[in-house]
């Protein structure tokens, strides 16, 4: 037999545990996670009005359901828990699948300013993470800025423009839910600082924004006829074609009536966010113009664009765990096909798999091949990893290192709770937002 530990419930993670078990009927794995709940940001990212997308989580299940498969939630690997070399000692190898836990900086001035926050607080807000502190995003709020123009900025952007009919079927917590209903914030400018040919969206999420009830999407036809790939799309690749055709649409005919709207700006970068006192006020941004490499050059022309509530969604980013090589400049684990390099040397039964591997791109089913090349290195080197003595069983010494994971029947009481809390509101199912009833729901095992 194979022991194998997963470390993270994410898409990458639930495929790594998926190839293992499916190609070779000797190995066993446990997935363990920090969080008391599986599914890593198919849970805490995806946006809950994206239901189809979410209803991944029904083929993530099937594998944690596996019977060679364990989920062992609120084991957190690292110097706070369970140290990566201990974790090291109870497994023949394994797989990190940690993500990239943290979001990446402007580093321009006031960006701590209240009303500005990363996309990533906000998201972790709506999808109820239990590590989620702050509220009060859209609170006096009329205009928000978005900086960035990547699928997480599309998704801020339609969360702001939602309204309260929209977002209720939704399993958002219900204090998220109320304050959006009561959300002021009428206009939404989502900027980037390239041309609208090097947007990072991809064309369903942007055409979506045109289809929100009571929202009217517009562009500035100036500001796209700067792109030399606008004027002539045919040479781009297929995903950026599209994306200009249906900007181009919009330049001419902007979608929708005007309860909200939302407007998207290119060839602005961000240099300053403006306070009035210590909250933001707007943001100044330098007009920049191609300079024919698919980078931007400064034009010494500025541009204010007044907003109270400003979203910094400019990309993920790793962060390193301890115990773990980690290269800084990409926020990632080197590795060789998913093996761990220690100092450019493979290190034996130390695997990665997801973003921590690859970084922060692709969407969820870039996760696929990318978990199947690191199971299929980790399968290579079973016949030397399985030589190496481990505990019969990993739960037995997690528990006498005073650890209490929150086992399957764990988290199906949390699903069965988030269910009753629904119920209580005349809405669906609606998620538990934070540690204390998380923990509560998942000691009330019995069914
Ligand atoms: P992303 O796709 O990398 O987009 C980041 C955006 O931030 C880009 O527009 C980038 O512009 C901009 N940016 C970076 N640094 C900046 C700076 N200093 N100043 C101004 N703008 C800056 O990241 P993401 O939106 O966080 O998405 C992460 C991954 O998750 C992506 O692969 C995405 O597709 C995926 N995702 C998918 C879905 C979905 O399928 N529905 C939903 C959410 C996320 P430049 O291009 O100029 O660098």
């Amino acid at each position: 037999m194979l022991r194998v530990a997963v470390v993270g419930s994410g898409p990458s993670g639930v495929y790594s545990a998926q190839t293992l078990v499916q190609q070779d009927p000797a190995v066993h794995v446990d997935v363990l996670d920090r969080l008391p709940c599986p599914y890593g940001l198919v849970r805490y990212g995806v946006a809950p009005d994206h239901e189809k997308i979410k209803s991944l989580q029904n083929n993530l299940r099937t594998v944690l359901e596996h019977e060679r498969v364990r989920f062992l939630g609120g084991v957190e690997v690292g110097p706070a828990g369970l140290p990566v070399e201990r974790l090291r000692e109870l497994y023949h190898a394994v797989v990190y699948c940690v993500g990239a836990a943290t979001d990446r900086h402007l580093g321009i001035p006031g960006e701590e300013l209240r009303g500005s926050w990363s996309a990533t607080e906000f998201v972790s807000w709506y999808s109820a993470h239990p590590d989620s502190l702050a509220d009060g995003f859209v609170l006096g709020a009329r205009a928000a800025v978005v900086i960035g123009v990547g699928n997480v900025a599309v998704d801020v952007t339609r969360m702001l423009a939602r309204g309260a009919s929209e977002l209720s079927p939704t399993d958002m917590p219900q204090a998220a839910l109320s304050a959006l209903a009561a959300s002021k914030v009428s206009q939404v400018h989502m900027v980037g600082r390239r041309g609208p040919s090097q947007a990072r969206f991809t064309t369903k999420e942007l055409r979506e924004l045109g289809t929100l009830p009571g929202t009217r999407v517009s562009v500035n036809p100036a500001e796209l006829e700067l792109d030399p790939a606008y004027g002539d799309p045919s040479g781009l690749p297929a995903p950026q074609r599209r994306n200009v055709e249906v900007l181009r649409g919009w330049a001419s005919t902007p979608s929708g009536d005007d309860r909200h709207s939302v407007r998207l700006r290119f060839f602005l970068r961000p240099v300053e966010f403006l306070a009035d006192g210590d909250r933001v006020c707007g943001v100044r941004f330098e007009r920049t113009e191609p300079d024919g490499r698919g980078g931007v050059t400064g034009t010494g022309r500025y541009e204010e664009i007044e907003a109270q509530l400003v979203l910094r969604s400019v990309g993920y980013r790793g962060v390193p765990l301890d115990g773990l090589p980690f290269d800084a400049e990409h926020g990632t684990v080197p590795h060789l096909a998913g093996r761990v390099l220690r100092d450019g040397v493979v290190a034996p039964g130390e695997y990665v798999a997801g973003w921590i591997k690859r970084g922060p791109t692709g969407v969820i089913g870039t996760n696929r091949p990318c978990a199947k090349e690191t199971a299929t290195s980790l399968l290579e080197d079973a016949p030397v990893l399985v030589r190496r003595e481990v505990p019969e069983d990993p739960l037995a010494a997690l528990r006498a290192a005073g650890i209490a994971p929150v086992e399957w029947t764990g988290w199906e009481a949390i699903e069965r709770a988030e269910a009753e809390l629904g119920a209580s509101l005349g809405r669906g199912v609606v998620k538990l937002p934070d540690w204390e009833s998380l923990l509560a729901a998942a000691r009330r095992c019995a069914p």
